[in-house]
């Protein structure tokens, strides 16, 4: 990689910043310019928000693995980085019907190597007093899981690469052409800023940049909702239920004595991530019935409720490719409803391909 390359990256959640780390860490000496249509701790896209769960258990074998890996060396290489905990470790259960994904997710950890162990339902609840786990006929508890510190994480991310050098600007990227052995990125104000490469991390923006991409990563807002219950990170297990129409979870808050619950929603027609709508008792009425049927004590009244963006792709899973249309640009969609706990990884991928493609590689 030439010291006077020059890399842009649109988009700095948790992917895009992780890219830039990436890149630092392996010694990246050209320029690198860092471009967010928003300031740094913006609620628009899809990082923003306290807390996530982070678990090393998923359908698939290759999720699980890359869940483990990333838990186990590059989130303690972040923390060691920025100096900050950005992990509260602590158990998750599963549970659900067998027709559901509950015994894919068995097979693919012990594929992957990894540790889940099958409880029955009186041994989960007596673990887990505060559940009930009906009609369960197993529980799979996940010993190594726990809570990510998201924003806190964003905004170390942001300072360390500040402290590096890296420039952040706020500018919104509103065209991408191909210009002689680089990419010309238009702005939205008209200014053209030319790099010899670039990072498309736009979340549930990126078909609006890459039309390309219309039909395979499809922008669905989240409703997520914040109930008083006990709770509290590093004890009260995060969870999932696992059913064939859908997932719900929740995790306790960092602060303690919330519960954060969702339904995890694919399945949904494209929405615009540019108008912004507020999730309401209403829209979380259903969550909330979940709550009450799945705890032994009934939510307090809903607190508050947030609205979140997925970028969604096909079998959730992610994107890492150069843009067919666009050779100097790298498209990055890591962000189907999962991709925050495996950013530090998705980030060292997309920062091997920037500097490949940087290098002129295939
Ligand atoms: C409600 C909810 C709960 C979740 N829970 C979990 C969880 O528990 N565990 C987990 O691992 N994951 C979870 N996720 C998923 C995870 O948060 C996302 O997959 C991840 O944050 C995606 O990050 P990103 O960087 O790809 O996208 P984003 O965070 O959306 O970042 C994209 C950025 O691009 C910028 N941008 C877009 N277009 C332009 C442009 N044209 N010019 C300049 N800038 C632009 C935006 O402003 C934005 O900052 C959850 C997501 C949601 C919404």
């Amino acid at each position: 990689m030439s010291r006077g390359s020059r890399l842009a990256i649109v988009g700095l959640g948790v992917n895009g910043l992780c890219t830039a780390w990436a890149l630092l860490r392996a010694g990246f000496a050209g320029e690198l310019l860092l471009l967010d249509a928003f300031p740094a701790g913006h609620r628009r896209g899809a990082s923003q928000g306290e807390e996530r769960i982070t678990r090393t258990s998923y359908e698939t074998a290759a999720f699980a693995a890359d869940a483990r890996r990333v838990q186990s060396e590059l989130w303690p290489a972040l923390e060691a980085d920025v100096g900050r905990r950005l992990v509260t470790l602590g158990p998750a259960v599963f549970w659900g019907p067998e027709s559901g994904p509950l015994p894919s997710y068995a097979r693919a950890v012990a594929e992957a190597g990894g540790v889940a162990h099958a409880l029955t339902p009186a041994e989960a609840r007596h673990r887990f007093p505060t559940m009930r786990f009906p009609d369960a006929e197993r529980v799979l508890l996940d010993p190594h899981a726990g809570v990510i510190h998201a924003a806190e994480t964003l905004a170390a991310l942001e300072g360390w690469l500040a402290e590096r050098g890296a420039v952040r600007r706020v500018a919104t990227v509103s065209a991408l052409h191909e210009e002689g052995e680089g990419v010309a990125l238009v702005l939205a104000d008209g200014e053209v800023v030319r790099a010899h490469a670039a990072v498309v991390s736009a979340g549930p923006w990126l078909p609006r940049l890459l039309p390309g991409y219309t039909k395979t990563v499809v922008p669905v807002r989240q409703h997520v909702g914040f109930w008083p219950m006990e709770a509290r990170a590093g004890h009260t297990p995060a969870w999932v239920f696992l059913a064939p129409g859908g997932l719900h979870y929740g995790l306790p808050t960092l602060g303690g004595g919330v519960m954060k619950a969702a339904f995890h929603a694919t399945r949904a027609e494209p929405d615009d991530p540019d108008v912004v709508e507020e999730a309401s008792p209403v829209s979380l009425s259903a969550v909330e019935a979940r709550l009450r049927e799945w705890f032994v004590a009934a939510p307090g009244p809903l607190l508050r409720g947030e609205t979140c963006w997925y970028a969604n792709v096909a079998e959730d899973q992610f994107i890492l490719q150069r843009a067919p249309t666009h050779p100097h640009v790298l498209v990055l969609s890591a962000c189907s409803g999962h991709a925050f706990k495996l950013g530090p990884l998705t980030g060292l991928r997309a920062s091997a391909q920037a500097v490949q493609l940087l290098a002129g590689g295939a």
